[in-house]
């Protein structure tokens, strides 16, 4: 019988903080400009410039410290990382080694049903470096990126699948996102893991030897990679073979990982203190004045939404996943004053759109006072729900006012009796054999006569309404 084994990963994430200016300099911290653009002596690494600290980068490294429960250091300093490479011409990164902003903390997740928390081991700043770009020939150096304050947040290896790793990273960008720390914005980098993985026969206590996954930018690769490390370390431990300490790359298109380089150990980087900045320290006040100023996070914000306005807890936990759809839904079920009926827009209609068209709620034309007067209009049915249906497709396309639309569109539900007793007639007379149906026993047939009645009024008649009519004028089903 072959032996069963344990998988343990931790995850260093490095997230882009979300300053107006970069960390060291007054250069604009922005996304998609031209290469080297945004760009000073100091972000270039020129010798002789002088770093001076954004204190907002501290600002936003101690909120995220707080949301995930950290202990913030009352002094916390800077160090140069020794490093070579043509994305740092100065030839050291500044970052924090032994005196780190936040210590400990945790996040949670849950898998199949299965909640579980995961710890943080610290969180420290550091500068970004530049992105190296290669062409047909030639490579080139855009520093726009150098400088953007990057938070990385080193978990303690509690992961053991690749679905947990997933998992701990969308409940983090969750987190940070609603924290305002930072976007989380994958495509333009802003956040992006390695990826440290050991596995172990699972008699063993001792973590086994660990590989490293280097800077990877999407959590469907960070999930992709692992379950195909994890198999490769089991399937050469299975046949005897042995792991190394290595930095591995994550090919994409073959979906391999591969060998890259065997792992420098902390003192290659010949960490040491940046004598050009001030170590930080905060005060008590500051640190409560910041805790103060903390959103409602996610996962208290879900428990509200299911004691608030009585959703199912899958409901509430698919509104709650990004802030600016659970402020919308709360717009809505307030300007509605029916909060089931939003909660049902939001979870269907809603989704489908923005799933359809792989948009961002903020960017549709349809705001939350319009899908609020909507439902009232169905709430007092002015118009029904198939005609709410095109109404909101509408607003979806181009906005507007839902009465108006309705108007316009002759949409107005039909309640008038003279009118409802017209069509139920006609569908009657036309269908003889249904009408024979449903008096022999058959219910189905009396929704196949609601069909027509609702086809002859153009889906405006009211259909609570049909069906009475329908059942008072053929009696019960026999
Ligand atoms: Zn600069």
């Amino acid at each position: 019988m072959s032996e069963e084994y344990k998988v343990s990963i931790g995850l260093e994430t490095h997230v882009q903080l979300k300053t107006r200016s970069k960390i060291w300099c007054g250069c604009a911290n922005v996304f998609g400009s031209e290469p080297n653009v945004d760009v000073c002596p100091i972000c270039l690494g020129y010798p002789g410039t002088m770093p001076v600290l954004n204190r907002e980068a501290v600002k936003l490294t101690v909120l995220s410290g707080l949301m995930l429960g950290c202990e913030i250091n009352r002094y916390s300093k800077f160090d140069r990382k020794s490093y070579f490479y043509p994305d740092m011409p100065k030839n050291y990164q500044i970052s924090q080694y032994d005196k780190p902003l936040c210590l400990g903390g945790s996040v949670e997740i849950e898998v199949n049903g299965k909640k579980k928390t995961i710890r943080i081991h610290r969180i420290h700043l550091e500068e970004d470096v530049a992105k190296n770009n290669h062409f047909d020939g030639a490579s080139g150096v855009d520093f726009n990126r150098a400088g953007t304050p990057l938070m990385e947040i080193v978990s303690e290896p509690d992961l053991e699948s690749a679905d947990e790793a997933f998992a701990y990273l969308q409940a983090l960008k969750q987190i940070l996102v609603y924290g305002g720390v930072s976007d989380c914005n994958l495509e333009q980098g802003n956040m992006r893991c390695d990826i440290n993985c050991s596995v172990r026969p699972e008699s063993q206590e001792q973590l086994g030897t660990k590989t490293e996954i280097k800077n990877m930018n999407t959590f469907k690769g960070v999930h992709r990679s692992l379950t195909y490390e994890i198999k490769r370390q089991i399937d050469e431990l299975r046949k005897g073979g042995k792991i190394y300490q290595e930095t591995r790359r994550w090919d994409d298109e073959q979906g391999v990982t591969k060998a890259m380089r065997s792992k420098e150990y902390a003192h290659d980087y010949r960490y040491f203190p940046e004598p050009d900045l001030m170590p930080v320290v905060l005060e008590e006040a500051e640190i409560e004045a910041w805790q103060a100023s903390l959103p409602e996070l996610p996962a208290t914000r879900r428990q509200r939404f299911i004691s608030e306005y009585s959703l199912p807890e899958y409901d509430a936990g698919v509104l709650v996943a990004e802030k600016a759809i659970a402020d919308y839904f709360e717009q809505v079920a307030e300007l509605s004053g029916n909060a089931k009926a939003a909660s049902n827009w939001m979870m269907t209609e809603m989704m489908r759109v923005l799933s359809d068209r792989d948009a961002e709620i903020v960017d549709l034309p349809i705001t939350p006072a319009a899908l609020g007067a909507l439902i009232k209009l169905v709430d007092d049915k002015v118009v029904n729900m198939p005609g709410a249906k095109t109404v909101f497709a509408e607003l979806v396309e181009q906005g507007g006012d839902p009465q108006a639309i309705v108007d316009a569109k002759g949409l107005a539900q039909v309640s008038d009796t003279a009118a409802l007793d017209a069509w139920v007639e006609e569908a009657i007379a036309a269908n003889p054999k249904s009408v024979a149906d449903y008096q022999g026993g058959k219910q189905a047939a009396l929704q196949f006569l609601m069909g027509q009645v609702m086809k002859a009024s153009r889906g405006k008649a009211n259909p609570p309404m049909v069906l009475d009519a329908l059942r008072e004028r053929l009696g019960a089903a026999g």
